[in-house]
């Protein structure tokens, strides 16, 4: 098979193509470009993508073709891949805890001026990595409750209490710039989970009598899973908006927000083959080492669908990966045509965020060739259909 990527109506016309005996990941250009365009309309401030959720420089590109121009770093690599594919990008280095290296040559060497931290040391770090610059915007990181999210970030970074009011009193000091972060967790179910987090941000403010310049509410905001249909993002918009409204802080203050998920989950869907049955379990070539992580460590369902015989009759697989490891291993439940078998391909939808990204070669596996379809996502937050029944306090569970 050629490495060459290619354009393909879909997953079907591909496999009919291809027959390809290794798992293959799908980009769907228009649909990252959809979803980009949303926030840069909707979004009332600015959007920032979080690069660790897919840093393909192919979506990159897509993101900063549809307006997105500021980009969520978290590591001195994910500096250099930005720079590298969109030179014209602002960066933004997001993570709490950064080297001093990654510091400076960030700023010196990246033009970099925006960096987050969550301690004093972390400030002086910053400080002195730049020679005193004066031209930062320093972002504090405060902790908020990770209750609403699928997946915490709760318990790692933000400041608590009372730190929060010296960082920020010793932040505004030297930030030319200074502005209020936080992150509410992955797949906030609630536009709730926001508005508890800017009540933190509020509490903040009106301790440390500072003034704020920049509120950025971070990431969290959801993808649809099967059972995890969100309330529509307009809401989250028009409650965060709300919310940054009524804040304590100047005319000129700006909003950010920081999504991963949401921009790129529909980007990537993966073809696999079962390569064996046994009884209700499926043996793919691709799984927790490849481009199923979370399928595997946190038990997370994506949508699947079979290229088989017309069975209308379904039944609920679990997966094996293709890994000796026996954590290799989806529990799923994956609903499938009931006699699917050994040979047959399935198309495993909405891996875009967290999933393309996380593939290693552990085993020798995880050589995927990716092509490009056109196609629709199997679903989608920015078509139109998203639901409009949501209770305020819907949080849908999932087991870990
Ligand atoms: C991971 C992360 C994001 C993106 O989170 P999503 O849940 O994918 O939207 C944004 N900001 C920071 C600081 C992060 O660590």
């Amino acid at each position: 098979m050629s490495n060459l990527p290619q354009n393909y109506a879909d997953a079907n016309a591909l496999i009919e193509a291809l027959q390809p005996d290794q798992s293959v990941i799908l980009n769907r250009p228009h649909a990252a470009e959809r979803a980009a365009r949303f926030f840069v309309e909707k979004f009332p401030g600015k959007s920032l993508y979080a690069v660790k959720a897919n840093p393909s420089p192919g979506l990159l590109n897509c993101l900063w073709s549809a307006g997105i121009d500021h980009y969520d770093v978290a590591s001195i690599a994910e500096v250099r891949l930005v720079a590298d594919t969109l030179p014209e990008a602002t960066l933004c280095f997001m993570h709490p805890v950064k080297t001093r290296e990654a510091i400076k040559e960030a700023y010196f060497t990246h033009g970099v001026r925006v960096f987050s931290l969550d301690s004093i040391e972390e400030l002086e770090k910053i400080q002195t990595a730049t020679e005193n610059a004066t031209d930062l915007t320093l972002c504090v990181r405060i902790r908020v409750s990770s209750e609403y999210a699928e997946l915490s970030l709760a318990a790692k970074f933000g400041a608590i209490a009372d730190e929060i009011t010296p960082l920020l009193q010793a932040s505004r000091q030297v930030a030319e710039t200074l502005g209020i972060c936080f992150h509410v967790g992955s797949q906030a179910m609630t536009p709730h989970a926001f508005v508890q987090g800017l009540e933190r941000v509020r509490a903040a403010i009106v301790d440390a009598s500072v003034t704020i310049d920049i509120v950025d509410v971070g990431g969290g905001f959801p993808s649809v899973y099967p059972d995890m249909a969100p309330p529509p993002l307009e809401d989250y918009f028009t409650i965060i908006d709300r919310t940054f409204e009524s804040l304590p802080i100047s005319y000129s203050a700006e909003l950010w927000c920081e999504p991963g998920r949401a921009l790129c989950a529909e980007y990537n869907s993966l073809i696999v083959r079962v390569e064996k049955r046994r009884g209700d379990e499926l043996y793919i070539n691709d799984g927790a080492y490849g481009a199923l992580f979370d399928a595997a460590h946190i038990g997370w369902r994506f949508p699947v669908r079979a290229f088989t015989s017309l069975d209308m009759e379904f039944a609920d697989f679990a997966f094996f990966g293709p890994t000796c490891d026996d954590i290799d291993y989806m529990t799923g439940p994956f609903p499938l045509p009931s006699t699917i078998k050994a040979g047959d391909y399935i198309e495993i939808g909405m891996i875009g965020a967290y999933g393309a990204a996380m593939r290693t070669s552990f085993n020798g596996f995880g050589e995927s060739e990716c092509h490009d379809v056109s196609d629709e996502p199997m679903s989608s937050l920015y078509d139109g259909k998203s639901r409009t029944d949501w209770l305020p306090d819907n949080v849908v569970s999932i087991s870990r």
